[in-house]
């Protein structure tokens, strides 16, 4: 085979593959140190390899398709985490308020496209470009703040749900309305419009219903068949094959987006006890997929466009940014959904992404909208992703301010009760976490009457102490706002009862830092784990397996053994104290 300068041209899925990674690595990289997020390193390293700047230029529309195997294995890993119940619970505020929000977004759009002179049907396909948000950048953003599983997350999945299945209707009327939207005679008329929606709307319902009677039946015993095997390799294929299997066919037999079908596929899994672990396979691909789909928006850019049209692009990125938000906003608010829940969805509304830039090429090869229209949504969208991440900081800003007062107002409260009472240190024990193993926890604690400050990153779970009478934080403990407030420097104890070991390592370490005498109690599942939490500053760190071994042993009888003597070394150091919690 010649190794030579034509190789480039003979594989073009893999110079795309590698100069997409390769770029945004570096770019990535050069975006966290100057302290920007990752995401605009991803999509210049996409404008460089772009055909609008010289040098390389990579395939375009194999870039396309990588990027929606990102999508496909995203909204597969949402789809996990979500039962039917999740999403028929949040339907009443996604529904209306997803339709609310794309009408808003479509009049003002098609309010900037009259503005600029362009004819009805250019300045609707323009509007309703600019109003679906992006899958890939939505969930990015829940996920890096761990909304995926709050009430606000499942709110902001139903909402990109409902937008999907509009989005879908959209793409198959389009065609079927362009002839009239363009003031031609044609033979268009009721029939002709309706019959492609109910066509539509009936095979989305043909497929999910599939898929809640047979495939909610197959897949999961499938992914228990190949578990059994005990093979991980084939666990990980099977897990692949599911999601990206069900969401081809999904698009092929039913016509329904490829997001849709891996959702369902994802979904109908979540209930299986194998979810947590099939999510945890699909990480990596996951990751490199998405982005790759951020350097395939990239690609599309033409930056001259900021010379050619600076103004109707200020307007277009203003109605996107903020105009969709506003909008979402007033709904939620007006379902009766707390400030927060309402700013989040805003947050994580106010970009435009892959259905957008479909949408714009169908309404330019129809004929329906000027390639100006394009030009403008490609640019809307890379500025709005690239601003989105700053969106959030404000949002991040804002929920510090309510709970600095909410502090204000209880320290109040305490400096009443400590007024009326003589000082006294407080010697609290805080507990990280409260799920399988905090919960227990927390529940003998109680009993002893300890006094305990629980932090938990779930909503729910927060809002369910709190409710019961309990001090509960809300947030993430690797946070050092959170531990401040939980007043981790006047601490006695500290117990990091969450799975993630590495982020058990960032509490550790920020807790020792301001208490040196705290008793600092962690979990591992791996001894590597617990090297890493002793190195850390954890006083004690219990490793799963090591105490479910010594269960075992002693349930057996056998303590004439040293139950020692049988578990790994590496946390053996730590045994006398945890033998004795345990006598
Ligand atoms: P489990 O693995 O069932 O014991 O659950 C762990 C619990 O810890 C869950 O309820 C998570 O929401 C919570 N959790 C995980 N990481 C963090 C964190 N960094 N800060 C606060 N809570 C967390």
């Amino acid at each position: 085979m010649p190794h030579n300068g034509t190789m480039e041209h003979n594989t073009p899925l893999i110079s795309t593959i590698v100069a997409g990674l390769v770029l945004a690595f570096a770019f990535g990289v050069a975006a966290q140190r100057l302290k920007i997020s990752p995401l605009v390193g991803y999509l210049l390293a996409g404008v460089v390899i772009g055909p609008f700047t010289p040098g390389y230029v990579a395939d375009q529309s194999l870039a396309n398709e990588l990027a929606e195997i990102g999508v496909i294995l995203l909204m597969f890993g949402v789809g996990l985490h979500f039962s039917l119940k999740d999403l028929l619970e949040v339907r009443a505020i996604a529904i209306p308020g997803a339709v609310v929000q794309i009408g808003a977004a479509t009049v003002l759009g098609a309010g900037l496209g009259h503005a600029l002179g362009w004819p009805f049907g250019a300045g609707l396909v323009f509007g309703l470009a600019l109003s679906v948000a992006s899958t890939v950048v939505l969930l990015r953003a829940l996920q890096e703040r761990r909304l995926v599983d709050s009430e606000r997350g499942r709110i902001a999945v139903g909402w990109l749900i409902v937008e999907d299945i509009a989005m879908v209707l959209t793409l198959v009327l389009l065609p079927a309305v362009a002839g009239l939207l363009k003031g031609e005679a044609t033979t268009a008329n009721w029939q002709t419009v309706l019959w492609p929606v109910a066509l539509t709307l009936g095979k989305v319902f043909a497929f999910m219903v599939f898929m809640l009677v047979v495939g909610r039946r197959i897949i999961p015993w499938m992914l228990h068949y190949v578990a059994h095997t005990g093979s991980r390799e084939l666990f990980r294929l099977a897990v692949l094959a599911i999601s990206l299997g069900v969401a081809f066919g999904a698009a092929v037999l039913f016509d329904v987006s490829l997001a849709l079908g891996a959702f369902f596929a994802g979904m109908i899994l979540s209930e299986s006890e194998l979810s947590h672990r099939a999510a945890n396979e699909t990480l990596p691909l996951r990751d490199a997929f998405a982005v790759l789909f951020f350097v395939s928006v990239g690609m599309l850019v033409d930056p001259g466009i900021v010379a050619r049209e600076p103004l109707p692009l200020l307007v277009t990125v203003l109605i996107i940014v903020f105009g969709k938000s506003i909008a979402a906003f007033f709904i939620v608010r007006l379902f009766g959904h707390p400030n927060m829940t309402a700013l989040t969805i805003s947050a994580s509304l106010a970009q435009i992404g892959e259905f957008s830039f479909i949408l714009a090429g169908l309404g330019v090869a129809l004929g329906l909208m000027p390639e100006r229209g394009r030009d403008l949504v490609l640019a809307g969208a890379i500025i709005s992703i690239m601003l989105n991440p700053v969106m959030f900081v404000l949002l991040d800003r804002f929920s510090a301010k309510v709970a600095a007062a909410a502090e204000a107002a209880k320290q109040a409260a305490k400096d009443a009760a400590a007024a009326a009472m003589p000082a006294q240190p407080r010697g609290h024990i805080v507990l990280v976490g409260h799920g399988r193993v905090g919960s227990n926890v927390s529940a003998a604690l109680r009993r002893s009457g300890a006094d305990v400050v629980v932090i938990e990153n779930d909503d729910e779970r927060v809002a369910r102490l709190q409710r019961e009478g309990f001090t509960a934080i809300n947030g993430n403990a690797a946070a050092q706002e959170i531990l401040d407030e939980a007043e981790i420097a006047q601490a006695h104890g500290l117990l990091v009862a969450i799975p993630n070991a590495f982020e058990g390592g960032q509490i550790v370490a920020k807790a020792r830092a301001v208490n040196p005498g705290l008793l600092i109690i962690a979990r591992a599942h791996s001894a590597e784990e617990v090297i890493h939490l002793r190195s850390n500053g954890a006083n004690l760190v219990i490793m799963g397996e090591d105490e479910i071994a010594r269960a075992m042993i002693a349930r057996l009888g056998v303590d004439a053994i040293s139950s020692d003597a049988a578990v790994n070394p590496i946390t053996s150091a730590a045994a006398p104290a945890s033998a004795g919690a345990a006598a």
